[in-house]
């Protein structure tokens, strides 16, 4: 009797080499989440995946609930295709069921791949669900609304015996939907949004804006550890560092305070896309809301998207926060998000910010700027940091 997990993924709409390369690419996925295992391993067979060995189950289980392109992740026992140990494995499950949930009632539900099994379903169902009910005090049958059911599945692998289940964030496994690269804040929103376009198969690099030393060291490590978060569901993720320090003090020093914002947001945009484009990338990403702040009204977006050179794509651009943060904690952003270092922006924030500004205003705001050698400057000095360090 082995102790496993048992991997299952969306097969809809997937034919030939994009079912090649979405296996291939959730295999390699599914493979880093043993990554600092060495007892485990991960195989494929009939469309799904096992991970098998020994392994930590318990942190397994939490790296697998997200990893893009899995639907479900049943923890299962696995035997050899013969009644008596299916038998006992379908035992040793309803016990721990009952353990660990106080469950009262059950039904068993076999499914014969294998046609070379002696028995047929229904008889499986009825021998393990005699063998189970012998040996649980208590425990009764109910086929209509059982508090859960165990599952019996031949196959010509083994037997796998299974009653829980924890779901994945479905969507498609990374990198199979192209690159794209995440404007990083330290807020709530961009890791949230960040993590919606890696569910969706798109490779993620993020670009963080830092402008030390106006904000601290600390800064960076909470963005470090925020991409390390998202890593997960996002293995080939990439930091880079963009020094803002000399865009943000030009503009503090010649652009009229209420435009600040939307010119510090559009200097953003023009490096992002430059530098998206530099890494081969095809849309920025960011974590913006309609409505949310000054520099997110429909107005603002509009003077923002006015220099962008790519598609700018915004995952919770009709969110409410409470959908976020949702998303935030189940991913483990949150707690990091609300440490309470500073950002560029929240140093930077006008006391009356422009809330509909019109494109020749704020282009008018940023005439005393040399945009040119600003960006090149920043864009040269654009660094990857290191996110295996600890
Ligand atoms: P977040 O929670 O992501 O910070 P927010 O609602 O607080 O979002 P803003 O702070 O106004 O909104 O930022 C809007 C978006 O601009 C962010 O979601 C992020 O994509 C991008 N952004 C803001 N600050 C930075 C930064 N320092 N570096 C990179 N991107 C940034
Ligand atoms: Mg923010």
């Amino acid at each position: 009797m082995k102790e496993l997990l048992l991997v299952r993924y969306g097969e809809l709409g997937l034919k030939g080499d994009n079912r090649a390369d979405f296996e291939r690419a959730l295999l390699r996925h599914v493979e880093w989440t043993v990554r600092d295992m060495p007892g485990a391993f991960v195989s494929r067979s009939h469309g799904r995946l096992y991970v098998e060995g020994t392994f930590d189950r318990r942190l397994v289980l939490e790296r697998l609930r997200k990893t893009p392109g899995i639907v479900a992740i049943n923890p299962a026992l696995r035997v050899d295709s013969e009644i008596d140990a299916v038998v006992e494995a379908s035992i040793a499950a309803s016990k721990e069921a009952v353990d660990k949930r106080g469950f009262k009632t059950f039904k068993v539900e076999a499914r014969r791949g294998d046609k070379r099994f002696p028995l047929t379903s229904p008889e499986i169902n009825r021998k393990v669900g005699e063998a189970v009910l012998a040996a649980n005090q208590g425990l009764s049958v109910d086929v209509h609304s059982p508090d859960f059911v165990l599952t019996v599945e031949v196959r010509d692998t083994g037997t796998y015996v299974y009653w829980d289940e924890v779901r994945g964030p479905g969507g498609l496994p990374s990198g199979t939907s192209g690159r794209g690269l995440l404007l990083l804040s330290g807020g709530i929103d961009s890791p949230v949004a960040g993590y919606l376009a890696l569910r969706r198969g798109v490779k993620i690099d993020a670009l963080h804006f830092w402008s030390y030393p106006i904000v601290g060291e600390r800064s960076k490590e909470k963005v470090i550890d925020l991409c390390k978060a998202l890593r997960e569901s996002g293995p080939d993720l990439r930091l880079y560092i963009a020094h803002f320090t000399d865009v943000q003090s030009e503009i503090l020093e010649k652009c009229p305070e209420r435009f600040r914002v939307i010119v510090m947001r559009r200097m953003m945009m023009r490096i992002a896309c430059e530098w998206a484009s530099s890494v081969s990338a095809q849309a920025v990403f960011t974590g913006e809301n309609v409505g949310q702040v000054a520099s997110q009204t429909l107005e603002s977006l509009r003077a923002i998207e006015d220099v962008a050179t790519l598609p700018v794509l915004r995952p919770l651009i009709c969110f409410d926060k409470v959908e976020t943060v949702a998303i935030a904690r189940s991913i483990g952003t949150y707690d990091i998000s609300c440490l309470p270092y500073e950002d560029c922006c929240t140093v930077f924030v006008p006391r009356h910010p422009v809330t509909k500004p019109k494109l020749e205003d704020v282009r008018a705001a940023e005439s005393r700027l040399d945009v040119q050698s600003l960006v090149a400057a920043c864009l040269k000095r654009i660094e990857e940091e290191d996110l295996t360090a600890v």
